[in-house]
């Protein structure tokens, strides 16, 4: 399939972990995601564990210099070979240090697949997950916290990538081979128009 740079972005409990990893066994490449890399350093109590527990408990954003430094060095080992990014960017700051990040290594991306759930649908599913996974901000009081900071920080960047011609709009309801095979029908055609855009 060719070099791929991909973002996943969508509220939480959309699907996007879930179909960030398929994607990430079809075409062969390493998905980084940012809230697993965060919950493992949690778990093994690391500096930026011990930082980010209390505010990811709380449902909100670790803040965008540790995310960008975070990133920074998966970004240098991946970018040639391509990646999918699940949970970043989440800011419009994020967004921008991204895009410099990939200039500088004379890379850019080929497409964003924005998974669209509806918000009952969204708490239904955190709901469901909390019981099944025990996630710490899974918990009742936490999830519509999380989805208020989706909205406020993290979705305006379905307009910023839409302006940039790199969005993909994906409805995210079905089954998960089903929302596959949406994206699958999906890339072919962002790939071919991002090219264009570059030529
Ligand atoms: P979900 O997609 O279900 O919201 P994630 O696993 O992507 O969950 O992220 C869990 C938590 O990790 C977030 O709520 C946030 O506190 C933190 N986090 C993950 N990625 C970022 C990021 N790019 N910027 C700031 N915080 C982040």
């Amino acid at each position: 399939p060719g070099l791929m740079r991909v973002i996943f972005l969508g509220p939480p409990g959309s699907g996007k972990g879930t179909q960030a990893k398929l994607l990430s066994q079809r075409l062969g490449i390493p998905a980084i995601s940012t809230g697993e890399i965060l919950r493992a350093a949690v778990r093994e109590g690391t500096p930026l564990g011990l930082q980010a527990r209390a505010v990811m408990e709380a449902g909100e954003l670790v803040s965008d210099d540790l995310m960008i430094a975070l990133i920074r060095d998966r970004i240098a080992t991946d970018a040639s070979a391509g990646f999918i990014l699940d949970g970043f960017p989440r800011t419009v700051e994020q967004a921008a240090a991204l895009e410099r990040l990939l200039a500088g290594n004379g890379a850019a991306l080929s497409a964003v697949v924005n998974l669209s759930v509806p918000e009952a649908v969204l708490v239904d599913r955190l709901h469901g997950r909390s019981k099944d996974e025990g996630r710490l901000d899974d918990r009742p009081e936490t999830i519509l916290e999380r989805l208020r900071v989706y909205h406020q920080k993290t979705e305006p960047l379905v307009g910023y990538y839409r302006g940039k011609g790199l969005l993909v709009d994906v409805d995210g309801m079905g089954d998960i081979a089903e929302i596959a095979e949406k994206i699958d029908q999906a890339l072919p055609v962002a790939r071919a128009a991002a090219a264009r855009g570059r030529a």
